[in-house]
């Protein structure tokens, strides 16, 4: 009791610290309620593997400290691995924002209006389908830019994803810049007309539609809204649940499901990215799933710590590194492979790579780092022009380079 005060105070203080309003709580979470704990002492490799093993839903982190929202199995997980935790209170209070936050995102029904529009404004350059429906019913959204988009011109891809983790709202607004800017700059902006009348962009503003309008009040979901839920970027059929980089456990917000491909929405992606293989050659040559937080480019393979082996040469290995850190230079972001901060497997990159042989990219956008109390995912409306507009050279680069993408460490196609 004594202790459990003491620590209280000590998160109020920091809370008030960091700026923000959130207020630890000394509740224990009650029930299937999730809570967030710090975990700190992350000082070494071997310190971030006994975390990554435990396969919780990590939602911020620095050098050598990790925000961590857990089910009550997987903190007892936590307690018995020896590192050193701190309850800070339920996932409800540590995401729940002042009222209004949510105005200037857009939702489900004003995305697909917007992208309506536009078709029917550029229906030279844009078509609008979808890939199927979600667990739900609702039409997951795919436009087409390309000259004659009307036609098979057989023309390099690109894909872009977004809000495939619901809770993660900036990055629909991301795909939805890139959609407006692409259309908008055509004959106009030389570069962009260059890019639209060489290439197809296939871009997928909300791959994961029940639960980002399930997270519309904002309350940290992470997951699809089939039961149990999953998590989709854990549900893709590469290495899928091999690596303890996922949870087995249906409760965990990193749920991989009961098998590769088992959640609605990842079967819908795989097979439009299937469609796109034709004449036996996979059309779509690179992608970038986008999600927030964390500042950060990485790539493949997110469920294995080493550089290359089965399905990744020393080139390929170079290509992903070398375009990676081009395109983060143009951001600022930091850039790595994915497994270098922890271990994830079923991702949608991964299997983008090791089944497809896209090069495909995972960008974790703004903020850098959620302070204690600030999750990151619901930045106020006001960042959303400047944070998706600082990817527009990073998905130029990406969309130059598709023609043959080892060309940029200078090899053939
Ligand atoms: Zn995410």
């Amino acid at each position: 009791m004594f202790r459990g005060r003491i620590l209280t105070a000590v998160l109020v203080v920091a809370a008030v610290a960091a700026g923000v309003g959130w207020r630890a709580s000394s509740a224990q979470p009650t029930g299937e309620e999730l809570g967030v704990y710090q975990v700190t002492g992350l000082t070494d490799a071997a310190q971030r593997k006994r975390l990554s093993v435990l396969g919780l839903d990590i939602v911020g982190h620095t050098a050598d400290t990790a925000t961590v929202v857990a089910t009550q199995g997987e903190a007892e997980g936590l307690r018995r691995s020896g590192l050193t935790s701190r309850y800070q209170g339920t996932a409800r209070e540590f995401y729940r924002y002042p009222a209004g936050r949510a105005r200037g995102y857009h939702d489900y029904d004003s995305a697909l209006a917007q992208l309506r529009d536009q078709v029917s404004r550029h229906p030279a350059i844009a078509r609008l389908a979808d890939i199927g429906n979600s667990f739900e019913g609702r039409p997951i959204p795919l436009m087409k830019i390309s000259d004659n988009a009307g036609a098979d011109e057989g023309e390099p891809e690109v894909v872009l994803t977004c809000n495939i983790h619901a809770r993660e709202h900036l990055t629909a607004e991301m795909c939805l810049h890139v959609v407006d800017r692409y259309l908008a700059g055509y004959g106009t902006d030389p570069a962009i007309t260059d890019l639209v009348n060489g290439r197809v962009l296939w871009v997928l503003p909300m791959v994961n539609p029940d639960g980002s309008e399930y997270d519309k009040d904002q309350q940290g979901w992470r997951k699809n809204r089939e039961s149990p839920a999953v998590d989709l970027n854990r549900n893709f059929g590469h290495q899928w649940g091999c690596c303890q980089g996922s949870s087995a456990d249906p409760e965990s917000s990193t749920y991989r499901g009961e098998q590769a491909f088992s959640a609605t929405e990842t079967r819908r992606i795989r097979d439009f990215v299937h469609s796109r293989v034709i004449g036996g050659r996979q059309r779509i040559a690179a992608h970038i799933d986008f999600h927030t937080f964390g500042e950060m480019v990485g790539w493949p393979f997110g469920y294995t710590a080493a550089a290359t082996g089965p399905g990744m040469s020393a080139d390929e290995a170079r290509t992903f590194q070398e375009l990676g850190q081009k395109m983060a230079a143009t951001n600022g972001y930091s850039a790595g492979k994915d497994s270098e901060l922890y271990i994830t497997d079923g991702g949608f990159d991964d299997w983008m790579w090791g089944e497809q042989r896209i090069y495909s990219y995972t960008f974790e956008m703004y903020p850098a780092q959620g302070p204690a109390g600030n999750g990151g995912f619901y930045p106020p409306a006001e960042v959303i022009d400047r944070e998706t507009s600082r990817n527009d050279k990073a998905v130029d680069l990406l969309m130059s380079y598709a023609n043959c993408v080892p060309k940029v460490i200078g090899k053939a196609c």
